[in-house]
């Protein structure tokens, strides 16, 4: 994901870097005005790469903010309302167990295990 940002900005540098020499080579005795004009319509492309790439670092910032939300609530928030899926007994968030990263309930009534399945939220 801060790879997109990257390159969005390094593709950026050199956009602008090109329009700039368009519109210098517009003034010079040998351009064109119509220079001006390419080089005017790569800076606003330049910027308009900057601002995604912006866009990109911090939608991947929120990712992880989201993510690392994920991982601390997983219990005590959504598990008021659980239930087994075998016998419907309450669950409580000591039922839950992180293995490999997913979460995993033990129903304290049945002893029934399976993984827990959470539509995201996002
Ligand atoms: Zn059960």
């Amino acid at each position: 994901m801060k790879t997109g940002s990257i390159i969005s900005y390094i593709l950026a540098a050199i956009v602008i870097i090109i329009s700039f020499l368009f519109i210098l080579g517009s003034f010079s005795p040998n351009g064109s005005a119509s220079w001006m004009i390419v080089g005017i319509i790569g800076l606003l492309f330049g910027f308009a790469l900057i601002f995604a790439g912006v866009r990109l670092a911090s939608r991947a910032k929120e990712t992880e903010a989201s993510y690392t939300l994920d991982i601390d609530l997983p219990g005590n928030v959504q598990l008021g309302a659980m239930k087994c899926l075998s016998c419907g007994a309450p669950l409580s968030a000591k039922d839950i167990t992180m293995v490999d990263g997913a979460p995993v309930v033990t129903c304290p009534n049945c002893g029934t295990t399976y993984q827990l399945t959470e539509e995201p939220k996002w």
